[in-house]
């Protein structure tokens, strides 16, 4: 009973069939706004759409194809070639593969002999101009210009006599076509062959011409089609990259380092594939999940490597590198907003949405904070809380916490835990940091002057080790002033060879000395802003780095 039930539902749809019940004057409208491949398609529906689409004899069809031909690929103008029909030619340019060994995504068509094949068919079915003057020349000694009403192609490849290393380009003849047009021309008496040969140059030429123009026109079509091709991959590697920087971790940090990511052959073949296709959300979730399992593998052996080679760090070493890694969790947490590209059209709706969704609940948030409005830029924001903003950083020098910080068993030498530093230590970063942007330091201490009081590359610092041996000598010179950055060379060379440096029991601030009416020649040498990791491995304290980070 049930089958016959399919049966009846089975026939009934049958019966209800589009192209029984479209008139056709109505399918010939619809099909006149169709792309080709659409065409193509709706011809292997069903017979009576093949009848109406592939009939040979019909101008209507003829026109259906011509019409969309010229609306839809503007590199396929000319008109066919003679004695071929619309559908023939735009299956030529339009379909994939060798016509021959059907090797797929071949779209090289020879427009000399009207066939789309891959070198090696091309090979197998050709013959060169000096091969088959080769074989005219011993029995016969037959000139070759029976041949001036082929059509030929310029081609590069070895026969099996040439030995020859080099791929010479030759002219290179349809083997078929070769061996029709000479059985038409060895039939004809000596005056025949003269008339022949005449109207055959003619012919010639003028084929010759139309195959030249048909190879530019298909020609500019293949580099703008290369050139489309390259973008909509170079959209597809940042949509992939955009996603997994746009991913956060409970913290509101990013979940993934790039710099891991980037040694993950996950990524890697991504990131190399020839895929033009747009990244839908759907193989996002496939990459994820694949991503995943490699990245954490990935991440904790790294981890495990680096805490065994930095077990033997001295323990300033230590310190700095502990507040480096500090540094680059809040720089990885900045960067990724900032790097936000561009997308053209290929990329997915949902994706773009979402994105001015995003954009859109920053612009609102900025505007309803009107302390910092021009400084909001690079903030982020995760369930109202925002984890560390762009225009803290350069207190971060400057906190406590980041001068002093709890290590783990009191030993710098032992790496946080990725947990502790985004959910506990940056969150009071951020605290201190606000504190110190909000109540100034007293404008004589080395913050105050540094941070607040404009002096960092003023002169209006002393060393305060040199002023006690001074006094202790008795002598009473003016002290030495230096620029901050010059006080803390000075600090970490010559005679004081300080390793960690204490700002406030090592150095003395003048600030009324910046008010000396000979301003300018109190004005000392900036922090180089380039290289800080040159600072950083001569051993300096990572405190230098705060005027780096501005
Ligand atoms: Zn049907
Ligand atoms: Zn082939
Ligand atoms: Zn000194």
């Amino acid at each position: 009973m049930e089958t016959e039930f399919s049966y009846q539902s089975l026939n009934s749809v049958q019966g209800r069939c589009l192209a029984t019940q479209i008139p056709p004057e109505i399918f010939i409208n619809i099909c006149q706004d169709l792309p080709p491949t659409d065409l193509l398609s709706l011809a292997r529906v069903c017979k009576k759409f093949y009848s109406y689409l592939c009939s040979t004899n019909s101008t209507t069809t003829q026109e259906i194809w011509k019409n969309s031909r010229l609306t839809f690929l503007p590199f396929v103008q000319m008109p066919p070639p003679e004695g071929m029909m619309e559908l023939q030619y735009v299956k030529l340019v339009t379909e994939r593969g060798c016509q021959f060994c059907k090797k797929p995504r071949i779209r090289k068509v020879y427009w000399a002999f009207l066939v789309r094949c891959c070198r090696k068919c091309l090979e197998d079915r050709t013959i060169r101009l000096d091969q088959i003057r080769h074989h005219l020349q011993s029995p016969n000694l037959i000139p070759d210009d029976f041949l001036s009403g082929l059509t030929f192609t310029t081609g590069f490849y070895k026969s099996g006599w040439d030995r020859s290393p080099k791929h010479r380009p030759a002219n290179l003849y349809w083997i078929q076509n070769v061996n029709d047009t000479y059985a038409e021309y060895i039939k004809l008496d000596v005056n025949g062959r003269r008339e022949w040969i005449k109207r055959k140059r003619e012919e010639g030429k003028i084929k010759m011409e139309e195959v030249v123009k048909r190879e530019i026109e298909h020609e500019n079509e293949y580099w703008t089609k290369t050139m489309e091709n390259s973008k909509k991959r170079d959209d597809r590697a940042s949509m992939i990259d955009y996603l997994i920087r746009k991913e956060k971790n409970e913290y509101g940090f990013p979940r993934f380092k790039m710099s891991i990511v980037e040694q993950c052959s996950t990524y890697n073949k991504a990131m190399m594939s020839t895929s033009t296709s747009p990244f839908t959300e759907r193989a996002w979730i496939g990459f994820r999940n694949k991503l995943i399992p490699e990245y954490t593998q990935l991440f904790s052996s790294l981890r495990m490597q680096r805490q065994e080679t930095e077990r033997h760090l001295s323990p300033d070493v230590a310190i700095q590198t502990r507040q480096m890694d500090i540094v680059k969790t809040i720089f990885e947490l900045l960067r990724p907003e900032g790097e936000q590209r561009q997308f053209s059209n290929t990329v997915t709706n949902t994706t773009v949405n979402q994105q001015q969704q995003q954009q859109q609940q920053q612009n609102t948030s900025s505007d309803s904070d009107n302390n910092e409005p021009s400084e909001n830029g690079n903030q982020i924001k995760n369930n109202n809380n925002f984890v560390f903003e762009n225009f803290l950083i350069k207190y971060l020098p400057w906190c406590p916490t980041f001068r002093n910080p709890p290590f783990v068993n009191k030993d710098p030498r032992i790496l946080w835990d990725d947990d502790f530093l985004m959910s506990v230590l940056i969150p009071q970063l951020r605290e201190e940091a606000l504190y110190l942007k909000n109540y100034p330091a007293p404008i004589d201490t080395v913050c105050g002057a540094f941070l607040h009081g404009g002096l960092n590359n003023k002169r209006v610092f002393g060393c305060k080790l040199c002023i006690n041996n001074n006094n202790n000598n008795n002598t009473q010179d003016i002290p030495q002033l230096y620029s901050f950055f010059e006080v803390r060379l000075h600090l970490t060379k010559d005679e004081h060879k300080v390793r960690m440096i204490n700002d406030d029991s090592m150095i003395e601030v003048y600030p009324s000395l910046s008010k000396s009416a000979d301003n300018t020649s109190y004005s000392g040498q900036l922090f180089p802003r380039n290289k800080p990791e040159v600072f950083f491995a001569a051993g300096f304290n990572c405190n230098l780095i705060c005027n780096l980070l501005n």
